[in-house]
């Protein structure tokens, strides 16, 4: 039972960090107030608006669908639109949860290369129809990094808040890779959000080393207003707070959240690096982030599975995904690495 899996298939496969488990750890000393009363909470939510420099409304759920989807339905009425990207975690992996959590409100997918929204893309969305028959978009939803490893640039997000700006469109970040994001572009979290025209980011605990918890931060504090009860009515607010707040203070306070980041994005590029001297395989998007999507062919994924390699090849466009994530070692790349020389050879 405590044989070592150590894969590539994503980065919620990864247990806790050091340091988000020394909070945890600390926050189990003695009882402490309920429902997110405690101290360790209030500090938690401080370092983020501190960190994001602005006066932002957090909250915290279980579970990256349940941020997503309250969110979204916390911008939106019933009869609203949401557009997002066709390869969006929303629109193929959230099993209809923001159209459930919205009581029906509409995802409408655009195409886009590198799993990106175009200005050009959303504005399509929005004017074909404006008629009463057509749910009405009320909505953007960006994935950054996005569900294909890349990046918005700070350039592609100012082009997004203007569009958003011209149609009166709010705008929700999916930030279960957002620390990768942070680390990769060397940018500031408030510019990569608020200042973006970002009004809620679901910043992912997860992946980024914790064992679950997500925070959602609104920008635009008006359309926090009654969000504690859509959390609570959704079962989504944990009466233990203090051991989803404790672990993020770990995250934050050490600057873990940065440096399993950055260690993950390391990773990933010399992944990367290794796979482009390999004959037969093919990288399929710019690598930006902390994942690496290439094209193998079917036999050597064949022989990779046999050899127990844990990865993922039905997100997006097929191929297969490499994930790496704070615990990812270069040793482990080596061996990955030899063994899909050998399968192809
Ligand atoms: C992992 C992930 C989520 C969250 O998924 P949960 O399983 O609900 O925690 C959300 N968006 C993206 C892009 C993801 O990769």
């Amino acid at each position: 039972m405590n044989k070592q899996l150590e894969q590539f298939a994503s980065d919620n496969y990864s247990g806790i960090c050091p340091e988000a488990l020394e909070y945890m750890i600390k926050a189990n000393y003695g009882s402490a107030p309920a429902y997110g009363n405690d101290e360790w909470t209030q500090k938690a939510t401080d370092y983020f608006r501190e960190l994001f420099e602005i006066d932002c409304e957090v909250f915290f759920a279980f579970n990256g669908t349940a941020a997503n989807s309250l969110s979204l339905a916390a911008l939106c009425q019933s009869y609203h639109s949401v557009i997002c990207h066709e390869t969006s975690h929303i629109e193929t992996d959230e099993c209809g949860a923001p159209e459930f959590a919205s009581n029906g409100s509409k995802l409408l997918l655009a195409p886009g290369e590198n799993g990106k929204l175009t200005p050009q893309a959303i504005e399509l969305m929005v004017t074909r129809r404006t008629d009463i028959h057509y749910p009405k978009p009320k909505a953007i939803s960006i994935t950054q990094s996005t569900e294909v490893g890349t990046l918005y640039s700070p350039e592609e997000l100012l082009a997004i808040k203007e569009i958003a700006r011209k149609y009166n469109l709010k705008i929700h970040m999916d930030g279960a890779r957002f620390a990768n994001a942070v680390a990769a572009m060397n940018k500031s979290p408030a510019e990569m959000t608020w200042k973006s025209g970002v009004d809620v980011l679901c910043f992912c605990g997860t992946k980024n080393g914790m064992a679950l918890g997500e925070a959602i931060l609104f920008f635009n504090k008006a359309l926090a207003e009654d969000f504690d009860y859509r959390c609570k009515q959704a079962g989504q607010l944990a009466s233990k707070m203090r051991f989803i707040s404790a672990p993020w203070l770990g995250l934050l306070e050490t600057g873990a959240w940065l440096k399993n980041a950055r260690h993950a994005n390391q990773c990933a590029e010399y992944l990367e690096m290794q796979l482009l001297n390999i004959d037969g395989v093919e990288i399929m998007f710019p690598r930006e982030a902390n994942a690496v999507f290439a094209k193998l062919p079917a036999y050597a994924i064949q022989t990779l599975r046999e050899k127990n390699w844990q990865f993922y090849t039905f997100i997006g466009v097929g191929g297969v995904r490499f994930m790496c994530s704070w615990n990812t070692t270069q040793a482990r790349i080596d061996e990955l690495i030899r063994d899909i020389k050998e399968a192809i050879a």
